[in-house]
């Protein structure tokens, strides 16, 4: 084997090993920098209520206070709480809580 050809082995080996590495990095970076999903959040429950003639289907909010459920929209006809969160059945603030 004479010295180009030697050299020419080498550089085809340098290339074999830079690219397993970058496809390693590249294996390796989309495994550990792949952004973790955010836990799920409780799914909402929906407003059976009729709003405006139409399905609400707004997310529904519980009193802490009293237990009562509904809807914090204007003009629903199964609405509990008005803006800031009074509930609308005990008459006490802030008691509205995502159900
Ligand atoms: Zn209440
Ligand atoms: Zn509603």
């Amino acid at each position: 084997m004479d010295l180009v050809s030697a050299l020419r082995l080498a550089v085809i080996a340098l290339g074999v090993m830079i690219g397993l590495y970058v496809v390693f990095l590249i294996i390796s970076g989309w495994r550990t920098n792949k952004p973790s999903p955010p836990p799920p959040l409780a799914k909402a429950v929906p407003c059976t209520g009729t709003r405006n003639g139409k399905p609400c289907g707004k997310p529904v909010f519980r009193c802490a206070n009293c237990g009562d459920s509904g809807c914090q929209l204007n003009g629903c006809d199964r609405r509990r709480f008005e803006p800031p969160g009074k509930c609308l059945s005990c008459g006490y603030p802030n008691t509205m809580q995502r159900v």
